[in-house]
């Protein structure tokens, strides 16, 4: 039995990604065994971020200004990479393969959970679009909600005009965008195909 602020502190870092009740105790002992150089630097961490960290209003990642500093360069090109979540943003930027901007979906479409187009932020994909924007990729994962996802898109991008592309088959099936290294994300942008 620990204290109860061990104790919520515990069920807090259990419930984030990866992690689970036996790797949040260890955290937790460690945060606590070492105030100074671990605890308090994260606490700090975490109130930066909490204070300054906003979702773009026009791509929806996640920056400390608005519009985003990728929304903000001039210099990058007049291309969007539609991706499902700022993981796969972060992947792609991480990777250094793409010069162009992005949208984050915020999730994909799922026929089994019956999530539908409302619950995405497709109507602010769709703002977006004027004739600067030469091309729309797609670069969702291969998986049933990835797929269905795109041809959602491609069935509503159909009628402005714009090329849209998908990503190559590179991709492994039921594969993630953000767990791919480097050189598979190169190659599955570059080979990319229209859809
Ligand atoms: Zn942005």
């Amino acid at each position: 039995m620990s204290a109860p602020a061990i104790e919520r502190l515990t069920q807090i870092i259990a419930r984030l990604p990866g992690l689970g009740p036996r790797s949040a105790r260890r955290i937790v002992l460690r945060l606590l065994s070492d105030r100074e150089h671990r605890l308090v630097p994260l606490i700090a961490a975490l109130k930066d971020a909490a204070e300054q960290v906003r979702a773009c209003s026009t791509c929806f990642t996640l920056d400390t200004s608005d519009p985003c500093t990728i929304c903000a360069d001039a210099s990058r090109e007049p291309m969007i990479c539609v991706v499902e979540s700022v993981a796969d943003l972060w992947a792609l930027e991480r990777a250094g393969i793409y010069r162009g901007r992005y949208h984050v979906l915020g999730g994909l479409l799922s026929p089994i959970t019956g999530r539908g187009p409302e619950t995405l932020r497709i109507a602010p994909l769709l703002a977006r679009l004027d004739d600067r924007v030469r091309e729309i990729i797609l670069a969702l994962p291969s998986t049933v909600e990835g797929q269905a996802s795109a041809h959602y898109l491609m069935d509503r991008l159909k009628t402005t005009g714009i090329r849209v592309t998908q990503l190559a088959q590179g991709v492994p099936v039921g594969g993630a965008i953000e767990i791919l290294d480097d050189g598979t994300l190169a190659l599955a942008l570059a080979a990319r195909r229209d859809a």
